[in-house]
């Protein structure tokens, strides 16, 4: 547990230790973040197909009502032309015994009025019935459609149930990581972590720093800040976005950056801007040139 009199402020690796703890639970909390954003894209694009599906339900069944609509013309269509073709065959038969040339003319007129109502309707009876069967096709390119799409659904449904259950696991052992890391946190540093996190759009709140600029907002840090980072010996946040910002090299265990224990006045502090390894590099090679001399 954290020492409640130690501040921000106090000197050696216990600050370090800090950067790191702070660094680690950023880690934990991202990657929570990446499944939860994964997880909430799997519903819409579910919801999506589900829309979809309803869409093709509603069409199917429109052009059903429209075939029963033709349906219903035709067989109307069908009783004209029956009742046509019975006033015809009444006319014929008044026809048979008519007294005069005037009742014959009427009637003659009247079974050709209904010969061509009958045309009429087997025109209409026609068109009626390539109109159907083109609805009928639709359907079935609907229906069909239906089906392709519905075992799109089943198929993200699954993977989805799949994810879910592969995800709960990994992010409950995040969470209860994130946890325990938290606990190692003193309450002041932690809630300004999360008040940090909060507001930044991406949930970062601790950012390394990348060709020479904050990985949170991409503003260009001085050199000398670099090298207070770089220093691990104080917290350091952006002066432009606020977030804590730490060296690349905190996830890779390196040391944190120091004067060259020899020679660390004849080392300039441009020199000391540079990774450990090439100053120390540096040293040595002085060093053995100082041999070669002597
Ligand atoms: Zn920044």
């Amino acid at each position: 547990m954290a020492d409640k009199s130690t501040g921000i402020k106090e000197k050696g690796p216990s600050v370090e230790s800090k950067i790191k703890d702070l660094y680690e639970i950023q880690r934990v909390d991202s990657e929570i973040d990446k499944i939860r954003v994964l997880r909430g894209e799997l519903p819409l694009e579910v919801q999506d197909l589900e829309d979809e599906l309803a869409g093709l339900e509603t069409r199917v069944k429109n052009f059903e009502e429209e075939v029963k609509e033709l349906e219903g013309a035709i067989s109307k269509k069908n009783n004209e032309i029956a009742d046509a073709q019975g006033m015809i065959k009444k006319y014929e038969t008044q026809r048979d015994n008519v007294r005069n040339n005037r009742e014959y003319d009427s009637l003659s007129k009247e079974i050709e009025f209904q010969t061509l109502e009958i045309q009429l309707c087997e025109k209409r009876i026609k068109e009626f019935t390539v109109r159907l069967a083109d609805k009928k096709t639709m359907i079935e390119d609907s229906k069909s459609g239906f089906e392709d799409r519905k075992g799109d659904l089943d198929a993200k449904k699954m993977e989805l149930d799949e994810i879910i259950a592969e995800t709960q696991k990994e992010e409950k052992n995040l969470v209860a990581s994130s946890e325990e890391i938290s606990k190692r946190i003193e309450d002041r540093l932690l809630s300004a972590y999360k008040r940090i996190r909060k507001n930044a759009r991406n949930g970062l709140a601790v950012v390394s720093v990348e060709r020479d600029a904050c990985g949170g907002c991409f503003n260009r840090i001085p050199p000398q800040r670099q090298l207070d980072i770089r220093s691990r010996k104080k917290i350091i946040v952006c002066e432009y976005c606020g977030r804590v910002l730490v060296d690349a090299d905190i996830m890779n265990d390196k040391e944190p950056e120091k004067e060259p224990v020899t020679e660390s006045k004849k080392v300039s502090k441009k020199a000391a801007k540079k990774v450990t390894k090439k100053v120390t590099k540096k040293v040595a090679a002085k060093e053995t040139k100082k041999v070669a001399k002597k």
